[in-house]
């Protein structure tokens, strides 16, 4: 058993938190938690999912419960996640009657042969399964401020995890970009483009997700650890700095198998949590 644990939590990048620290101070609970998990020996697999689930059910973010409407009023929310040992990955976009999307990934990827699920086929099968559903949009889903009444446009939320055993692990899920139109699909539902993980790496993204989707923001960390050998922090600049150069603006999380935590961000600021480490790795 390796011994060194990693974790990192985002809820979102854009612009600074404004609900009086009551994300912050969920996160660094939380992030305590999910780091007590990890080292006592949970799956980082089963980490980020608890991390993620945890923060679509709190309302606190813009996931799950904290979901926006999109321009026809409905909520539809995107959620993947991916474990780093096996490269296998389950993903949902567009659903709108799941309670916890990354839950509904999570048995996509174990329970079938695809890895995305996507509107109707999503919810009916969060439904088939048995896994809970929400009663009426109206009592789950709590409104959160816009960001004209001092609300923060962003907060996805996401969770990397490195385990005891040396596995990695990744999850990310949103309740949607600002006004977007009906059936619009973000990179928080696309694996390689909002979450990745693998033998070496593990990413999550937050921001305008159609710049991230346009290099693969998540794979792209993981190629320039794997193919050109950079320190992760590097790697992860080096594709925020390409988003920028696009127009585009948000935040990376990440965790290497060889110990490495980061978390960045373009925007003024992005909610994180990072796990207070013994060796002072960054
Ligand atoms: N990336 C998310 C999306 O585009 C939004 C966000 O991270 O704030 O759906």
């Amino acid at each position: 058993m390796n011994q060194t644990t990693r974790l990192v939590l985002h809820g979102g990048a854009g612009a600074a938190a404004s609900d009086d620290g009551r994300s912050s101070a969920h996160l660094s609970g939380l992030g305590g938690r999910c780091q007590a998990m990890l080292e006592s020996g949970v799956a980082a697999l089963d980490v980020v999912e608890y991390a993620v689930a945890e923060m679509e059910a709190s309302g606190l973010y813009v996931a799950g419960r904290g979901s926006r409407p999109n321009r026809d009023g409905d909520f539809e929310m995107d959620a993947s996640i991916m474990d780093g040992a096996t490269r296998r990955a389950g993903a949902v976009a567009g659903a709108r009657s799941v309670f916890s999307p990354v839950g509904v990934a999570r048995r996509v990827m174990q329970d079938t042969l695809h890895v995305l699920l996507a509107g109707a086929g999503a919810d009916r099968f969060a439904h088939d399964l048995g896994l809970r559903t929400i009663g009426s949009p109206a009592e789950y889903f709590v409104a959160l401020p816009a960001a004209d009444e001092g609300g923060s446009p962003h907060g996805t939320v996401g969770a990397v995890a490195l385990d005891r055993s040396g596995a990695l692990a990744a999850a990310t899920s949103t309740g949607g970009a600002m006004g977007k139109l009906a059936g619009r699909i973000g990179d928080s539902a696309l694996i390689g483009a909002g979450t990745w993980a693998d033998d070496a790496v593990a990413v999550s993204c937050t921001g305008v997700g159609e710049y991230f989707i346009r290099v693969a923001a998540a794979h792209e960390v993981a190629a320039r650890v794997r193919l050109a050998h950079v320190p992760l922090g590097q790697a992860v600049d080096e594709v925020l700095a390409m988003i920028a150069a696009d127009g585009g603006a948000g935040g990376i999380i990440a965790v290497s198998a060889r110990g490495e935590a980061v978390a960045r961000w373009n925007t003024p600021a992005m909610k994180h949590y990072i796990a207070e480490m013994a060796n002072g790795c960054m």
